[in-house]
C-alpha cells in the first residue's frame, strides 16, 4: 500500500530524517518507535504533506504524494493525528467531528452526510455523540479520542496515530489500544502507530520499524525488534526484559496487559 524510500528531511543543516526506508501493507498495523526526537512525527509529517521531503519518495498504491498537500493526500486516503490535539474550543464535539467530516471527504458531501459521518467516528471511539457536548468537558483521554474521531471521520484507508496514549492512565491505554485494533477489525483501516509507551504497542502491532537519530536502526516482527541487540542498547535498555516478556506473552496468545514501560 504504502512504499517509503531514502525519504529525508533536513531543517537548515540537521537532518531529522535520514534515507529511512519502509514497507506497510494494507490491513497492517505498524509500529513506528524511537527515543524522543528521533524523527518520528517529521515521517508523520512528510507522509500526511505538512512538511515537503528533502529527498527520496513516498509512494501510496503507485502514486508518488510526497510533497503533495495536507488536503491532497487526506482526499487520498490517509489521515493522521496529532500528539497535542488542538480542536476548535468554540465548536461541540460533534461539530469539531462534522467539520473533519466535510472538509477531509474527498468529493462534496451534504451537511446531514458529514453529520452521519461523524456520529458513526463517534461511535468507534466510543465517544458521546449528544450535540450538546463541549469540548472544555472533555478530559486528556477524551481529547484524544477526539482526535481519533476526526481523522476517521475523514473515512480514511490509512490512518496515522501519534502517540495517542500521552497523559493517559493504564486503563485509558489499554482502551486505546483495544480501539486501534477495532478500527482495524471493523473497518479494514490501515494503521501507523507511533508511540514511546512500548508495552502497549507492542500488544497491538504486527510489525514495528525503529528510528534513531533520524535513521532506521531495526524493523520486523515486535519479538525480533524487542530482542536486537542494537534497539535494546539504544532504546529499551532496562525496560528490555519487561517489554521481552510482554512479548512472548502475546505470541503464546496471552496478553500481559498495558505494563506503562515508557522507554
Ligand atoms: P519524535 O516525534 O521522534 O520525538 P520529531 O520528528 O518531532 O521526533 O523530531 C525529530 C528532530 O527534528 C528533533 O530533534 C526535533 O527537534 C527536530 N525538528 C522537528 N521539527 C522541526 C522543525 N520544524 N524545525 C527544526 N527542527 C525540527
Ligand atoms: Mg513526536
Amino acid at each position: 500500500m504504502l512504499q517509503v524510500r531514502d525519504l529525508t528531511k533536513r531543517f537548515g543543516g540537521f537532518t531529522a530524517v535520514d534515507r529511512i526506508g519502509f514497507d506497510l501493507d494494507e490491513g497492517e498495523i505498524l509500529g513506528l518507535i524511537g527515543p524522543n526526537g528521533s524523527g518520528k512525527s517529521t515521517t508523520f509529517n512528510l507522509i500526511a504533506g505538512a512538511l515537503t521531503p528533502s529527498g527520496g519518495s513516498i509512494v501510496l498504491d503507485g502514486r508518488e504524494i510526497g510533497g503533495k498537500s495536507p488536503t491532497e493526500v487526506c482526499h487520498m486516503g490517509i489521515a493522521r493525528t496529532y500528539q497535542i490535539p488542538r480542536p476548535f474550543r468554540k465548536l461541540t464535539v460533534l461539530e469539531n467531528v462534522a467539520v473533519a467530516a466535510y472538509y477531509g471527504a474527498n468529493s462534496l458531501i451534504s451537511r446531514s452526510e458529514a453529520w452521519r459521518r461523524a456520529e458513526e467516528a463517534l461511535a468507534l471511539t466510543r465517544l458521546p455523540n449528544d450535540p450538546g457536548v463541549r469540548v472544555d468537558g472533555l478530559g486528556a483521554a477524551g481529547l484524544k479520542k477526539l482526535e481519533l474521531a476526526r481523522a476517521l471521520a475523514t473515512q480514511p484507508r490509512l490512518l496515522l496515530a501519534d502517540e495517542s496514549l500521552g497523559g493517559l492512565d493504564e486503563q485509558e491505554m489499554d482502551q486505546a489500544a483495544d480501539m486501534l485494533s477495532d478500527i482495524r477489525r471493523e473497518k479494514g483501516i490501515t494503521i501507523i502507530w507511533v508511540e514511546h509507551i512500548m508495552g502497549v504497542l507492542m500488544r497491538v502491532v504486527d510489525r514495528c520499524v525503529v528510528l534513531d537519530h533520524g535513521e532506521v536502526i531495526a524493523s520486523g516482527l515486535p519479538h525480533d525488534v524487542a530482542h536486537d541487540p542494537k534497539v535494546v542498547e539504544v532504546y529499551l535498555g532496562s525496560d528490555a526484559e519487561t517489554i521481552q516478556t510482554q512479548v512472548a506473552g502475546r505470541r503464546a496468545g496471552s496478553p500481559t496487559g498495558p505494563e506503562a514501560a515508557v522507554c
